[in-house]
């Protein structure tokens, strides 16, 4: 999915998880909203990618674009990581990261920005590089953009409100 689409399915996973962290809310929607675009730098066309362009290119040539930085090994090696320094904020980085991935999951794409053809994850990687997923939503396209952006910016306003 485009990096607008993560941020937002991050932000509604940011918000709930604020909810239940008091004192903590804002590091851990940070955390939350980091982690849902953060497995995206494998690959220097991404929101973060273009930021951090040198490391960006470096995991690009390492692990290649959905490659190690989309599986569960990353998740649980990224989160425990942050988690040394707050459990909290350790677990909403997590999330983002199961937001990014799940949605990654479902989606597929064409061209230079998609090292393989078709939808999926490789979740088990580095035990096996079989991507994990199924094709239910094109990348940028109209049910992208149309129904699941804004679907997520509204459940994560609506919810974000009510933290206020
Ligand atoms: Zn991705």
């Amino acid at each position: 999915m485009m990096g607008r689409t993560h941020l937002a399915l991050g932000a509604v996973a940011g918000v709930h998880l604020a909810a239940a962290a008091p004192g903590l809310g804002l590091p851990v929607a940070a955390a939350a909203l980091l982690g849902s675009i953060l497995p995206d730098l494998d690959t220097p066309y991404s929101k973060l990618g273009r930021r951090l362009w040198p490391l960006s290119r470096l995991v690009y040539w390492s692990f290649g674009h959905r490659g190690g930085t989309h599986s569960a090994v990353f998740l649980v090696f990224a989160a425990a990581l942050l988690a040394v320094a707050s459990p909290p904020v350790g677990i909403a980085l997590g999330a983002g990261i199961a937001t990014h991935l799940a949605a990654d999951a479902v989606s597929y794409g064409y061209g230079q920005r998609f090292t393989f053809r078709g939808a999926g994850v490789p979740l088990f990687w580095p035990l096996s590089e079989r991507k994990a997923g199924f094709r239910l939503l094109k990348v940028n396209g109209l049910a992208e953009n149309l129904v699941v952006l804004p679907w997520a910016l509204l459940w994560a306003g609506q919810a974000g409100w009510r933290l206020i």
